[in-house]
């Protein structure tokens, strides 16, 4: 059975001195359940030793060459990173990237040897019109690229609407997209079955347990309450 996973994305967020928030991190032993955190791409090469996975929260569709500012997955690697973000709804706003684009990513990641989290969601215009089902079928069909596994690939549901607002879906809402992402990969990949799908928007110590009870959700991605390793804690815990 696939392992639990606590996923954390600091964004633009975090400076050397915040490390120590890993450090005290890592001294929560005996869970079991795996514990990333999707860090600024400064901070990744400074965490080596950390018992902890680290993660980078974007890379590029090329391996190398004329790219101003980008940084491709082989060398997020090449520092010690084991998992990267991709289609993040931030990065799909801010930056225009599509599923194309997100598709290119996540296979850029895996040609490197990364595990990519590969987030989809529905805004609350499209949840209010009916067609969040819809979004997230064009979601997966376009961002996640065929060579995806279930060791390669783990998938985020983020409704856009509940990323750091603090509004949550029902439990009955979560479960319905779960369920329906589950059974897409199921049709479409030989190991589908087998994918984390996790939750994310708004996640915290107080509604994880409820969220990490609906069927099919295998983790969380969690933005804002990872940045302390105090508001971290309670949901890995909730998660083990
Ligand atoms: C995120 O950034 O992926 C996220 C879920 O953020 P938050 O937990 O702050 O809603």
């Amino acid at each position: 059975m696939r392992r639990k996973l606590a996923a954390g994305n600091w964004k633009m967020n975090g400076l050397r001195a915040d490390l120590t928030q890993l450090a005290t991190l890592a001294e929560q032993r005996g869970y079991d359940v795996d514990v990333l955190i999707c860090l600024p791409a400064t901070l990744i090469g400074s965490c080596a030793g950390l018992p902890i996975a680290i993660g980078a929260q974007d890379c590029h569709t090329a391996t190398h060459g004329a790219h101003t500012g980008d940084i491709s997955a082989a060398m997020l690697a090449d520092v010690g990173a084991t998992h990267v973000i991709t289609g993040h709804s931030e990065r799909r706003t801010d930056h225009h990237e599509t599923d194309a684009i997100v598709a290119a990513k996540s296979r850029a990641a895996h040609d490197a040897g990364l595990i990519t989290i590969i987030c989809i969601g529905e805004t609350l215009v499209q949840r209010e019109a009916g067609t969040t089902l819809d979004v997230i079928d064009a979601q997966l069909a376009g961002s996640v690229p065929d060579c995806a596994t279930a060791d390669n690939t783990v998938i985020a549901y983020e409704p856009i609407w509940a990323i750091g607002t603090g509004k949550v879906p029902t439990t009955d809402q979560i479960a319905q997209v779960h369920a329906h992402i589950h059974a897409r990969l199921t049709a479409r990949f030989a190991d589908g079955a087998g994918f984390g799908i996790l939750y994310g928007g708004s996640v915290k110590g107080d509604n994880a347990a409820a969220i990490f009870a609906v069927p099919h959700v295998t983790g969380a991605l969690v933005g804002g309450a990872s940045l302390k390793a105090v508001d971290f804690t309670p949901i890995i815990a909730a998660l083990a």
